[in-house]
């Protein structure tokens, strides 16, 4: 075959590939973008676990009518416009792939109205193809529905689970966003009936409670509230489960570097070694954990779907959270110790 260049449609559903893996993904690029617009409250409706619909709704700062179809093109951003840019990245979002890669591999549709702008505006895409605008109603904000996903791929199809399967996963990404935003409000209803609704919490005791609702009852009730930080504004913060709450698999570990969920090899680690002398073999430890630094010290920008990223000092983070978490850990030992002699 000669050498041509690839059509855009092509291109984006090659995207579509790396960024939207199931209805999970859909949620989670749509509402970290609801997210970056400042959203205070989030509605997520889904039917047949987002299969067939996903429907979001935020009260954010919206998108102009004239910009809706900058929103669906390729590497069109409003959140990074320089390299320097990038280095300090705050929003959940930078890489201008998510929408038209969801429009690329579903029938889309995406109605906004900016803040401050009379009336609102529509564009609908099927699979990939059309792109119309069209004036609509809508209050202050932007829905997005994806309807039908991977309507146009039928190989990525074939791989979605079952309706309870998927709808798992969209629960799990909800969970990690509630707790990474304690101040947004986010409801999902699924088939018509709700099933989560994370009320907004401001102060410390509404925060845990979000944690203990997110997790499970138990959680609340035997964990450490944890904050430290160091002179060059490393922070780690959050809960971390009392070894009495060890789990048989490591279901609960949430870790937010800088308000995103991420896997992170290093602190990991730090986390296990830390538990080593409280837990028995084979128990996991629960926790959610925020660490906070400097952007320009951690790369985001490893994996398109960003569920990974790298430090420019693990080393040093590594003992920071081994040592916050041993402090937190032997002070409850010794609690108990002086208990038990007393
Ligand atoms: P990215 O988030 O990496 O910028 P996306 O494809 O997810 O790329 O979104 C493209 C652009 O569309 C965003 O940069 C933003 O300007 C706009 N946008 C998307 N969703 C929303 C939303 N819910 N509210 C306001 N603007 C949005
Ligand atoms: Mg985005």
């Amino acid at each position: 075959m000669p050498i041509r260049a690839l059509p855009d449609l092509l291109i984006n559903q090659i995207a579509a590939g790396e960024v939207v893996e199931r209805p999970a993904s859909v949620v989670k690029e749509v509402v970290e973008n609801a997210i970056d617009a400042g959203a205070r409250r989030i509605d997520i409706e889904l039917e047949e676990g987002g299969i067939r619909l996903i429907r979001v709704r935020d009260d954010g700062g919206g998108i102009a009518p004239e910009e809706l179809r900058l929103a669906v093109s390729r590497h069109a951003t409003s959140k990074i416009a320089s390299l320097d840019d990038l280095e300090s990245v705050c929003t959940l979002g930078f890489r201008g792939e998510a929408l038209p890669s969801i429009a690329a591999v579903s029938r889309f549709a995406l109605t906004s109205r900016p803040t401050d702008a009379g009336h609102g505006a529509r564009l609908e895409i099927d699979g990939g193809r059309g792109g119309d605008i069209a004036p609509h109603p809508h209050p202050p904000g932007t829905t997005v529905e994806v309807r039908e996903l991977f309507f146009n791929v039928p190989a990525r199809r074939r791989f979605l689970k079952s309706e309870r399967t998927e709808l798992g996963h969209v629960e799990e990404w909800i969970r990690c966003l509630a707790l990474a935003r304690p101040e947004v409000e986010i409801r999902l209803v699924h088939n018509g009936r709700q099933t989560r609704h994370y009320r907004p919490a401001r102060d410390p005791a509404a925060r845990l409670a979000r944690v203990a609702e997110a997790l499970g009852g138990e959680f609340g009730g035997a964990c450490l509230a944890l904050e430290q930080s160091t002179a060059d504004e490393l922070r780690l913060s959050g809960w971390i489960g009392l070894p009495t709450a060890s789990r048989s698999s490591a279901d609960q570990q949430y870790l937010f570097v800088n308000g995103r969920v991420v896997r992170d090899r290093t602190i990991g680690h730090a986390i296990r070694q830390a538990y080593a002398d409280v837990l028995y073999h084979g128990r996991h430890p629960a926790y959610v954990l925020f660490l906070e630094l400097d952007p320009r010290r951690v790369d985001v920008n490893v994996h398109p779907a960003k569920h990974e990223v790298r430090f420019r000092d693990a080393r040093r983070l590594h003992d920071f959270v081994y040592r916050t978490l041993s402090e937190a850990l032997g002070a409850t030992r010794a609690g108990l110790a002086t208990a038990a002699a007393a």
